[in-house]
Parts: C-alpha cells; structure tokens; sequence
C-alpha cells in the first residue's frame, strides 16, 4: 500500500482544515482531521486549535494503539480515539475527517439519516449515511458506537453531535465530508422546503451501485426501500427516516365527522 510521506500528509491537513473552516462546517476550534503515513502511524490535528489557522508544526503523530511519537506545543484532540478506532476497523482508510457541517449536524440532532435515494452522485460516492446513537463527545462511547459501521459504510452522523468520513486517501474522505453536507442540504430543500422528491426505483439504484462497484468502492449499504433488510446494524437511539404517509380524502372526511359527532354538531 502507497502513503503519502510526512510532508505531503501535513500539508493536506493543514489545506483541508482550511478548506473546512472556510466552508463553515466548523466554528472555533472543533473538528479533526487525520491522515495515514504509514502502515501504523497518522497524523492528526491537535487540541485547541482552529483548523482555519493550523500550521504543519502543530500536527501530531501518532501510532494507530494511541502512542504520541512527536508533537508540538499542543495534545492531540480527545476525538483522535475515533479516528484510531475507524483506521483499526477499516485497514483500507488512510484518512478520516470529522466536523459539525450545520445541515448534515441538525440531520444529526434530529436523528434522521440520511438514506433516501434521490441523489445518485450521493449514493456512488457515499451511499446512505446512518446516525449513529448519542455518546458525549471525545468519550470512548463513540469509538464504541462506530465500530460496527467502518466496513461497510463511509460516512455517519453522530446523533447531536456532527458528522466523520472516511476513505482510502485523506483527499476521498474529505470529499465525502463535502458531499455529506451537500446531499444533507438538497434532502433539507426536497423534505422540508420544496416538500417533493421523486425516489429512485431500485431498479435505478441497482444500476447505481453498480457503477460504485465498478469505482471500487464496496461499501456504502442500500436505502432502506431497496435493502432486504432496512439495517444489518442493529444501534439503539437511532429514529429511521420512515416514509411520510399522507391521509386520504377519505381519511379527512372520517376524523371530520368524527370531531364534529365528538362536539354534539
Ligand atoms: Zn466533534
């Protein structure tokens, strides 16, 4: 397996955390970025550091079990454990990025997932993102509560928390944290401000996994119309995204007649 070397990974990390900044889908000092340099070693962002203002000399490096082999003024970040626990699930990953983009985290804050095949680019790239149960942030609940999703799926929400990427380069993860957030906004406009999305037929969304199969790319799992199952996960505190179903005419005239005959009229 090819890596990038120190340099290369440092200065990725220090661009994408500038990138994430600058996109809004952190405030502060939240957020993490790591990137493999090695079999067993990463790089990661420190604690208490903006990622719009990172410098290559504040990153960590780190070995996968957690060792700091080198850093500068500041600790890594508490939530570098989900990143270690995601590249020891997951060997393939080589990088990890993790933020609060506001669409995909007030998915996350309203437990909905996001799984609704409208979008194909969404569902080659990514495929269905699950929201993940709530665990305090930088706790070692939520390495716990990701581990079963690492292989097959590249992207989740954390319930009122934010969303983690991942992929076989720094660069794949990072895209697909832009892509979460982008697919979380067009669900945001078709669900809740438009109100109409046409859904894909499985026949479609076969023909789309297809083409994911054909990128390479395994994992990502199937909407929940098109899955034989709605989940192989079976995770507590998680509300599926069930469809709306909407009442009839019919429906409407019996609860009117019914309230009416309630109030004596
Ligand atoms: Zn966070």
């Amino acid at each position: 397996m090819k890596y990038l070397n120190d340099y290369q990974a440092k200065e990725l990390i220090v661009d994408i955390g500038r990138r994430m900044y600058n996109k809004h889908y952190v405030a502060a000092n939240d957020g993490n970025i790591t990137c493999k340099a090695g079999p067993d070693t990463i790089w990661a962002t420190p604690t208490g550091v903006s990622k719009g203002y990172l410098k290559p000399e504040d990153l960590v490096k780190m070995r996968l079990d957690g060792t700091v082999l080198q850093q500068g003024a500041l600790k890594p970040s508490s939530e570098i454990k989900m990143h270690l626990r995601i590249y020891c699930e997951n060997p393939a990953v080589q990088g990890v990025c993790h933020a609060h983009p506001p669409i995909a985290t007030s998915f996350a804050i309203a437990g909905i997932s996001l799984d609704k095949a409208i979008y194909p680019e969404a569902l080659i790239t990514i495929g269905t993102i699950p929201v993940v149960h709530y665990e305090a942030p930088g706790s070692q609940g939520i390495p716990d509560s990701i581990a079963p999703y690492c292989k097959d799926y590249n992207a989740l929400l954390l319930a009122n928390h934010g969303a983690v990427t991942w992929g076989e380069s720094l660069m794949e993860a990072w895209y697909r944290l832009e892509s979460t957030e982008h697919y979380a906004m067009i669900l945001m406009y078709t669900g809740h401000i438009i109100g109409k999305a046409n859904v894909l037929s499985c026949e479609q969304v076969q023909e789309l996994v297809k083409i994911r199969e054909k990128l390479g790319i395994m994992s990502g799992g199937l909407p929940p119309h098109c899955a034989a199952k709605a989940s192989n996960l079976v995770d507590v505190g998680v509300t599926p995204s069930a469809p709306a179903t909407k009442a009839t005419a019919a429906d409407v005239e019996i609860i009117v007649r019914a309230v009416l005959q309630k109030l004596g009229l």
